[in-house]
């Protein structure tokens, strides 16, 4: 496991920790049976201590022995399952919810939260009509309950029930006043794109735009906007493709294919272009910009000013297959190689390393692609563009 990746896990199992003793802790009242008799046992702390360095079997080992000690402790048992669950060993913390909603002496609130945590167990397991069942039983004993909620929203997200999802997820919002006006806005989005495959224009359409009254920042709304005007009126997608732009400029590379179609069908080929070098101007590391005017000048036939711009992107982000390939083509289109260095250039088109590295900002994991939810922690809008750049030393 990497270091970051263990960083991750060792944060969403402190979470973990600090959720179930928080828990404990505003159960208050005369708990004292269950509170603070495992507290003083030495296992307690060495687990903690375990925990805190990131050693998760250790912690799982010491935490056992003080459930051994102390089964009537539940918060130690709920600690346990989530540690168990999160090194991947669901089928214990799966035993120890069970065990622990078979229980004749749990409160309600205890009862709700152990089966919120079964659901959870449930749900990383694959097991998809337990985990919902285990919710919903939640819901029925504490229907405020936020852990199961949060379940819930996951859960219909996992199984594409986009409306159900946008629903518990304005519940949530209601209940903790928070604003998720951005996952609100992409769910909009999937509702919007689950009408457009169902034939149904005006309903998508009318879902993008609600996700963008939500929230500007909902860029696959305003693709799928612009993707519905293209043909209709070209105009107008590159004006929602703009706006996009303004909106979220670290993501514009995403809207380059549509808007360049879009310029080029309302007779403006130019705007591309001096979009790009905007773009380059305001970052110039942006290889993605440098790229995009290069395929314009190479397509009209400025081999020479392409290779230039293509250089410099080189130079900035030296780890970027994709532009050391336009570099091959541009020379390709100079004339400027020999068989065996056209052969290679063909190997290399052929070759399936079309890949665009991203990686999630919360869990770190990588994707070949840009993707809108991660498919590990199961956020939206968290991976950004996988940069590395010069060597130390270098300008
Ligand atoms: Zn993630």
């Amino acid at each position: 496991m990497s270091d970051t990746a263990l960083v991750a896990v060792l944060v969403a199992a402190a979470a973990g920790i600090l959720a179930g003793l928080a828990w404990a802790a505003s159960r208050g009242r005369d708990d004292d049976r269950r509170l603070s008799s495992f507290r003083s046992s030495p296992h307690y702390s060495e687990g903690l201590h375990a925990l805190a360095t990131g050693q998760l079997e250790l912690a799982i080992h010491e935490l056992d022995k003080v459930r051994r000690e102390h089964p009537d402790a539940v918060e130690v048992q709920q600690v346990l399952s989530h540690l168990y669950r999160e090194v991947g060993k669901t089928e214990r913390a799966i035993e120890i919810h069970r065990a622990l909603i078979a229980r004749h002496d749990l409160t309600r609130a205890e009862r709700a939260y152990a089966l919120a945590s079964l659901g959870t167990d449930f749900r990383k397991a694959g097991i998809l009509d337990r985990a919902a069942e285990a919710y919903r039983e939640a819901l029925v004993l504490e229907p405020k309950n936020l852990h199961a909620l949060a379940g819930q929203q996951k859960l219909h997200e996992d199984q594409r029930q986009w409306r159900e999802a946008f629903e518990v997820q304005t519940r949530i919002a209601r209940m903790r006043k928070s604003d998720d006006a951005l996952v609100l806005g992409f769910l909009q989005t999937e509702l919007g794109r689950e009408a457009l495959a169902a034939g149904r224009r005006d309903l998508a359409e009318e879902s993008f735009r609600t996700a963008l009254s939500l929230d500007r920042r909902v860029f696959p709304a305003h693709l799928a906007l612009a993707d519905l005007w293209l043909e209709r009126d070209p105009r107008r997608a590159a004006q929602v493709l703009e706006d996009a732009i303004a909106a979220v400029p670290e993501r514009a590379y995403l809207a380059f294919s549509t808007l360049q179609r879009a310029y080029a069908a309302a007779g403006e080929p130019s705007r591309f272009a001096a979009l790009c070098e905007r773009l380059v101007s305001q970052d110039p590391r942006d290889w993605r910009a440098r790229l995009g005017l290069a395929r314009h000048l190479r397509a009209e036939d400025r081999p020479g000013e392409a290779l230039g711009l293509l250089l410099r992107a080189v130079e900035a982000n030296p780890h970027v297959l994709l532009v050391h390939l336009e570099v091959w083509r541009t020379l390709r289109a100079m004339s400027s190689l020999g068989p065996e260095e056209l052969k290679y250039v063909a190997t290399v088109e052929d070759s399936a390393l079309y890949v665009d590295p991203h990686i999630c900002t919360v869990c770190r994991y990588r994707a070949d692609d840009m993707l809108w939810r991660c498919p590990h922690c199961h956020e939206w809008n968290t991976l950004v563009e996988e940069r590395v750049g010069p060597a130390a030393g270098t300008r």
